[in-house]
């Protein structure tokens, strides 16, 4: 079994689309670990993707991703980490496979309804930015 971190994003949250997506993933396979709804901070945000601190569409996603409340989930499966990039389909919508969280509900590349952490390291680097070791062990 492997852990994965994923957030619903704040366009998908507003349009009503968390209860449809959380549903896809459990369809799929994935055990809920732990989930929380919150509304990111400027400098939660920025750090999250800190990673991407030099591309030209960091201010407009950091902007977009603390708009509107988000659901932070750790997601537990066989093969977590791919089978949720699977799950989600290509960043570009336009891209996306059928059947994909973003085909179905992307908005635009950028207000692409999901993340999912994009290697194991990644991952776990990412449930303990938003998860305590106990909320991630506890159930
Ligand atoms: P992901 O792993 O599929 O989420 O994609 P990346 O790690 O490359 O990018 C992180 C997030 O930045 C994406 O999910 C989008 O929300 C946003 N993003 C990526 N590429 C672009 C882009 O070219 N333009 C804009 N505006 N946003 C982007």
């Amino acid at each position: 079994m492997q852990k994965t971190f994923s957030i619903i994003k704040p366009d998908a949250v507003a349009s009503g689309k968390a209860g449809k997506i959380l549903s896809l993933l459990e369809d799929n396979g994935f055990r809920i670990v732990a989930l929380r709804m919150t509304k990111l901070s400027t400098s939660q945000a920025e750090g999250f993707y800190a990673v991407h601190a030099e591309r030209p569409f960091y201010r407009s996603l950091v902007t977009f991703m603390t708009e509107g409340p988000v659901v932070l989930m750790a997601l537990e499966r066989e093969d977590a980490v791919k089978k949720l990039r699977e799950v989600m389909g290509a960043t570009n919508p336009a891209n996306a496979a059928e059947g994909t969280v973003r085909k179905l509900y992307a908005e635009s590349i950028e207000r692409n309804a999901i993340h999912g952490s994009d290697a194991p390291e990644t991952a776990a680097q990412e449930l303990a930015y938003f998860f305590t070791t106990v909320e991630l062990n506890q159930l």
